[in-house]
């Protein structure tokens, strides 16, 4: 099954506290997700003021292969700045459940509805496309919702947003929830899974929503956004295709680029251990990993890492074996035969120990060089 991504870096993973990305960054992220084949960016909130409008219309005007979306309350002023940035699509979004419903609108669940439903009229005579956002819809009576989605596909919405905005879903309320959702709307709707992570289900949950046919991924890189962030991109697309055997536009050589630049931009560490972009995914130090890996690269790996552009890395440490060490110094012409082997892994192994941390080659090299030297 082929799988869309929206992905919402720009508007979700900027709203991560303490984030903020300037235009030139913004322009940068943007075009590597357009040649990474991200089917839509959502860039950002035009509400947020005149120079956002500004900076909006100028992202646009980049004219990059990706589609664009603009992220709005559903109110008349967001939507008169959404037109001005000239980008199209406009997704408009509305608090679905009893508790966002009366805190934040004051509102009951008919008032919802009229309000949505003059806002997407209201942006459609404008002529732009809107998509409707079901803000806290995990929380939302689920009847409410399908009578709800119902109602504005009635009004021309072809495109809905499921929001778990404070994370309560897993994979298996997800799967349910998705299933009765696709079955009650006409077969051209779309719609589109969005997850947080607060328990570290994001990915598995935004799998678990494509698995169940709805239409979109709504990702960010790294998993930037609110709180404990969002579905990393990197993890649905890779696990979307290995795991269940799902198709995609993107060329995923451009994963690991992506998350440095987004890492770089955000000021957000990227974990070593991160899934799939993390700098230590590949990196193998333990003597009998590295041995089967030598072997044959299929013992101790689910996908080949040159997928990605990446490779694995093997590290000399307290846990390396012999094969290991005479592997890595035979690559830099150094050969070591077994007689020495027990004096080269003491050598190694204390160093390590006294460092508190692995090898570099270059000091394996020495240790090695300078062994061999004294043996004469
Ligand atoms: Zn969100």
């Amino acid at each position: 099954m082929k799988a869309k991504i929206c992905d919402t870096t720009l508007r979700d993973g900027e709203q991560a506290a303490g984030v903020v990305f300037t235009f030139s960054e913004r322009q940068k992220i943007l075009e590597m997700m357009a040649k990474s084949g991200v089917d839509q960016a959502e860039v950002g909130i035009p509400a947020m003021g005149e120079d956002e409008v500004k900076e909006l219309r100028k992202l646009a005007q980049l004219n990059y292969p990706i589609v664009l979306s603009t992220w709005n309350r559903a109110v008349r002023e967001d939507l008169n700045k959404a037109y001005q940035t000239g980008i199209k699509r406009a997704h408009v979004s509305i608090p679905t459940s009893p508790v966002q419903m009366k805190a934040k609108l004051g509102m009951n669940p008919r008032q919802v509805e009229e309000r949505i439903r003059r806002a997407v009229a209201y942006g459609q005579e404008k002529d732009m496309i809107i998509s409707v956002g079901l803000e806290d819809a995990s929380r939302a009576h689920q009847d409410f919702l399908i009578y709800l989605m119902k109602k504005l596909v009635g009004d021309g919405v072809q495109r809905f947003r499921y929001a778990d905005t404070v994370s309560l879903l897993n994979p298996v309320t997800t799967s349910q929830r998705m299933e009765r959702i696709i079955q009650s709307l006409p077969g051209d709707v779309e719609v589109e899974i969005h997850c947080h992570n607060d328990f570290g289900l994001a990915t598995a949950n935004t799998l678990a929503a494509m698995s169940a046919g709805v239409h979109w991924a709504s990702t960010t890189i790294m998993g930037l956004g609110e709180r404990a962030g969002n579905a990393a991109l990197e993890e649905v697309v890779m696990a979307w295709r290995h795991l269940y055997q799902g198709e995609d536009r993107i060329d995923v050589s451009f994963l690991q680029p992506l998350a440095s630049l987004v890492s770089k931009a955000s000021g957000r560490k990227l974990s070593e251990a991160k899934p799939i972009v993390g700098s230590m995914v590949f990196s193998h130090e333990s003597g009998i990993h590295v041995d089967g890996l030598i072997k044959n690269p299929k013992t101790y790996q689910s996908f080949d890492p040159g997928e990605i552009g990446r490779k694995h890395q093997f590290v000399p440490g307290r846990h390396s074996g012999f094969s290991t060490i005479v592997y890595l110094l035979q690559q830099e012409g150094i050969e070591i035969d077994s007689t020495k082997r027990e004096e080269l892994m003491k050598r190694v192994r204390s160093r390590a120990l006294r460092q508190k941390r692995a090898l570099h080659i270059p000091e394996v090299k020495e240790i090695a060089q300078k062994m061999l030297q004294s043996r004469g």
